[in-house]
């Protein structure tokens, strides 16, 4: 089995604090020698942090923008799923942005970003932000808006097209029914679409008026928020006959 799963409020608690059932998820799944695959909104220098401190194969960051996975000597390889056409009209793009609006506060972790940028729009006023997403517009950049993030990026990024290009690339062999996906969020949604397994953990309910495509399956109680669900999934699973 292959458990592809978001992060944030997923396999962490939305306060984002790491609890025992993120590790005691990957210790179950490790020793069924099944796999654990990290699907995030998060940089690609988190996807680093997560091969060399986890013990994991493979992860998708960047909403879906670049695959990094251990090749057979446990090397990092980094897989972007846009063109390298993409990433430099981002890069111009992104400098161009800079240069009409100098005050446009870019996300820490930009600089750590290969496939898409960051803008920490709480920052801004709300004319500046509406500027900007017209600017973005014009010059045919796509972009998403979540809490705290305006994400964008070039060509055709989603969770779902990571996931996609993965398991046709690096895992062949897996059957469709035998993999799963647990998310908890909007930028989860082209999973939810298109993704037959797909499992709400139970704090979906704050976001599920947000949603145009719902998980398949969706877990209900405190006692399945976050990872406490994921954990209590994939235990289920197991004890099927
Ligand atoms: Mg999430």
């Amino acid at each position: 089995m292959i458990f592809f799963s978001d992060f944030d409020g997923t396999l962490t608690m939305e306060g984002r604090e790491l609890t025992r059932e993120f590790f005691d998820i990957m210790e179950l799944i490790k020793t069924k020698s099944h796999e654990l695959v990290i699907v995030s909104g998060r940089s690609l220098s988190w996807g680093h942090f997560f091969l060399t401190h986890f013990p994991l194969h493979a992860c998708i960051m960047e909403g879906g923008g670049v695959v990094l996975y251990l090749d057979d000597r446990g090397e990092i390889v980094q897989e972007p799923l846009v063109s390298q056409a993409e990433l430099d009209r981002l890069e111009d793009f992104t400098n161009n942005l800079k240069k009409k609006f100098p005050q446009v506060p870019l996300s820490a972790d930009s600089f750590g970003r290969l496939s898409d940028r960051a803008i920490e729009f709480k920052l801004m006023g709300e004319e500046a932000v509406v500027d900007v997403m017209k600017y973005m517009d014009e010059k045919n950049i796509k972009y998403s808006k979540s809490n705290v993030h305006i994400n964008f990026w070039c060509g055709s990024i989603s969770k779902y097209l990571g996931v996609k290009h993965f398991l046709a690339k690096h895992r062949p062999q897996a059957k469709q029914e035998n993999c799963w996906f647990f998310g908890d969020a909007p930028n989860d949604e082209s999973m939810f679409e298109l993704f037959h397994n797909s499992v709400g953990v139970s704090n979906i309910k704050h976001c599920m008026h947000r949603l145009n495509h719902k998980p398949r399956i969706i877990l209900e109680g405190d006692e399945n928020a976050g990872p406490k669900g994921v954990l209590n999934y994939v235990k289920g699973l197991y004890q099927k006959p």
